[in-house]
């Protein structure tokens, strides 16, 4: 990659990248996790984001995570996952990002997780920066590179 094109990428900011939270399927951190299934088989997607009543970010679930719940010693038992919240199981330990950072700290931060979320001082949620978003980028420098 030229250069430029780095820099260019390195001006980028998250707020540039982001997928806005009003596009960004999410659950409520109260849904049982049977609603959480519904969502996650609906959407496609193999995990989403967990918000409070007050819209802030809590953590993610992931169908990974509602199955291993639904396991029960010999089969799934599904009908378990109207008794749980999602609260109870979703992964807390996410790395988050703010609308002032760079490209280059979401890329950092995109090598071990599909998608990070992005939050303001108060925690509120404000969207998320996926993979896909950062490797059109890359993609879009290589080519521009090239044809120089
Ligand atoms: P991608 O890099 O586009 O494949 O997205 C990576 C992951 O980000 C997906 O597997 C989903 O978990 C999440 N994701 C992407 N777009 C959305 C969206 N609009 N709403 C909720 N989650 C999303």
């Amino acid at each position: 990659m030229l250069q430029m094109e780095r820099e260019k990428n390195e001006l980028l900011l998250v707020e540039d990248l982001m997928i806005p939270s009003e596009k960004v399927a999410h659950v409520q951190s109260g849904n049982p996790l049977e609603h959480a299934l519904l969502v996650l088989i609906k959407t496609g997607y193999s995990s989403v984001p967990v918000l409070n009543p007050q819209f802030q970010f809590e953590g993610v679930i992931s169908k990974t995570k509602i199955l291993e719940e639904a396991l029960g010693l010999e089969q799934f038992e599904m009908n378990r996952l109207s008794d749980i919240a999602v609260q109870t199981v979703m992964d807390q330990d996410i790395p988050c990002l703010k609308k002032d950072h760079t490209f280059i700290d979401a890329l950092h931060k995109l090598i071990d997780h599909p998608f990070v979320c992005v939050t303001g001082e108060d925690g509120e949620f404000d969207g998320i920066v996926t993979r896909r978003e950062i490797l059109k980028n890359v993609s879009k420098s290589y080519h521009e590179s090239k044809n120089k």
